[in-house]
């Protein structure tokens, strides 16, 4: 009878080097001590999920604060599944969070020394680490249909059995060497299936860095190792990719942690240290029907893919630091003592991540995003915006372009003070509420009506008096006046005033203001009032007030 050694030949006569060659080219890296070697790993088959980001994020911060690597693989073994052009897409969205990879697959070109970096162009190498597996004894060919396949399933299935292909059930494990070359001389299509020598029966111990030591049912299961396409599985992908692209702390998904029994046979089987394993909470939601936690699905909520936060204007440091509160609960107290400027000096730790999946909250998020938005100067909101405006709003690039600095100083109401003003937390819908600014635009917009309580001769009145109003002077001097044209008119200085005495006055300041607004904003609701007729000037201002005493 033929040897396994003999069998391994036969199936991969090209394949001359060994896993030992694999170690000399692909060393141990040359690091400091607890420097971590953290990856990301994409399957191209589609936008960047917001889950994705949060792990891509972590295993950025984990390297990087331990004087580590971050690396991206692209796992591009399932050709049925890839879409074109989501790799390239997937990096340049990692970039819009800042989340930059040192090493590793980069769209338009690879970086580093344990490449390359597409599973795809890795086939040799998992060739190797095969035919090693198949010269053990510990892989083997099998030539089972899907037909096969579907008959020992619906059997199992009758019997209440666990599904899968492992005991008695494994067929093929139990083919001689003289069968298998047979076989494959004949030209029988074929797949190699890992030989488990586990039994779910038996528990083994595992460690995860976020989840600690629990106990998990052993793999018995003979799984594809290598498909007939000449690819290998994720499962075995996975343990030669980590191993030789040198990972010391795999982070990934906590879906993942019902096929760690398989990758740490695997890793065992191939004579491998396994990687220390950190698997993430997945990012749930309330589901709107149900009232149920549920994981955010890519089908049903728009927050699932970052592209929703993108093309809606969100300030990607936002989305970033919101996440930053999902992976470690002590980062907002940190975020309150330390502020937005710095959090690469936050320390994550795996320890203080909740074991549950938060709940996404787009409101949180917003917070955030106001916040950080208020802390950028005038120059910076431009970049921001234009930067936005360039791919997904034409008006706002239109409006921004007619005037740069005219759009800063828009956005420099109440910026540049001790506490400034949080009018904004995205782009999207910027174009449609700074628009009253520009006098065309102006024109065109419906204005919001008048408090009914005054008729059309008292709102005139008021703005024809409100014309004496000068910019000359200071807010609170401006404010001043105001009050004191009310007053004459009989509105009354506060709103206090106005409940105390309602025979005295037919409104308040508030009332005043109110009008004012309206006639040169459109709207009940803007960015303080006094900085808005400084960017329109007084004579625009006046033009509008006039038209709006005309028009009454
Ligand atoms: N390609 C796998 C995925 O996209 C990667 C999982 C891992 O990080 O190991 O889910």
């Amino acid at each position: 009878m033929i040897t396994n050694q003999e069998l391994a030949n036969l199936i991969f006569p090209d394949v001359k080097e060994t896993i030992e060659d694999l170690e000399k080219r692909y060393p141990k890296r040359n690091l400091p001590e607890g420097a971590e070697v953290t990856r990301f790993a994409p399957s191209p088959t589609g936008f960047l999920h917001t889950g994705s980001l949060f792990t891509a994020m972590i295993c950025q911060k984990v390297a990087k604060q331990s004087g580590g690597v971050f690396y991206v693989r692209l796992e591009d073994t399932d050709t049925k599944r890839e879409i074109s052009g989501s790799g390239e897409q997937l990096l340049s969205q990692l970039k819009l969070f800042n989340v930059i990879p040192n090493e590793g697959y980069l769209a338009s070109h690879e970086v580093g020394d344990y490449g390359p970096y597409c599973q795809s162009k890795r086939a040799d190498i998992y060739k190797v680490a095969i035919k090693k597996l198949l010269e053990d004894g510990r892989a083997y060919p099998c030539f089972c249909t899907q037909e096969e396949l579907d008959e020992i399933r619906a059997k199992q299935e009758a019997m209440k059995l666990i599904p899968g292909y492992y005991g008695h059930f494994a067929r093929d494990r139990f083919l001689n060497n003289d069968e298998r070359a047979e076989r494959i001389k004949a030209g029988k299509p074929y797949v190699i299936r890992f030989r488990s020598e586990g039994n779910h029966i038996h528990k083994i111990k595992v460690h995860d860095l976020v989840h600690g030591d629990f106990e998990i049912a052993q793999n018995d299961q003979d799984i594809v190792i290598f498909k007939s396409d000449g690819l290998p599985t994720y499962h075995f992908a996975h343990a030669v990719d980590d191993h030789f692209m040198r990972t010391t702390t795999v982070i990934r998904g906590e879906e993942w942690i019902a096929s760690l029994p398989i990758h740490v046979e695997l890793f065992e089987a191939l004579g491998f240290e396994a990687p220390k394993y950190a698997h993430l909470p997945v990012i749930m939601k309330l589901d709107a029907e149900t009232g149920n936690k549920r994981k955010l699905s890519k089908r049903k909520d728009s927050e699932a893919a970052v592209s929703f936060f993108l093309e809606d204007g969100y300030p990607g440091e936002a989305l970033i630091v919101y996440l930053m509160t999902i992976a470690n609960s002590n980062f907002e107290e940190w975020l309150f003592e330390n502020g937005y400027r710095n959090i690469d000096e936050f320390r994550f730790s795996f320890d203080k991540m909740s074991l549950e999946g938060a709940l996404f909250d787009i409101n949180k998020l917003q917070f955030f995003a106001k916040e950080i938005l208020a802390i950028k100067t005038k120059d910076e909101m431009y970049e921001l915006a234009r930067e936005y405006a360039l791919k997904y709003d034409e008006k706002l690039l239109k409006l921004i372009d007619r005037d740069p600095n005219y759009f800063k100083a828009i956005m420099n109401i109440e910026r540049e003070k001790e506490n400034p003003r949080k009018d904004y937390y995205k782009f999207g819908g910027l174009a449609d509420s700074i628009a009253f600014f520009y006098q065309d635009e102006y024109e065109k917009m419906e204005m919001e009506p008048f408090n009914e309580k005054f008729s059309h001769e008292q709102i005139k009145e008021i703005l024809t008096h409100l014309k004496e109003l000068s910019l000359d002077q200071d807010e609170s001097s401006w404010f001043a006046q105001m009050k004191e044209i009310g007053l004459t008119l009989k509105f009354a200085p506060n709103g206090k005033l106005l409940k105390k005495e309602p025979e005295n006055y037919i409104g308040s300041i508030g009332d005043v203001a109110e009008m004012l607004r309206i006639t040169l904003t459109t709207k009940k609701n803007s960015p303080n009032l006094y900085y808005v007729m400084l960017v329109l000037g007084i004579e625009e201002c006046h033009r509008r007030m006039d038209k709006v005493i005309s028009k009454l």
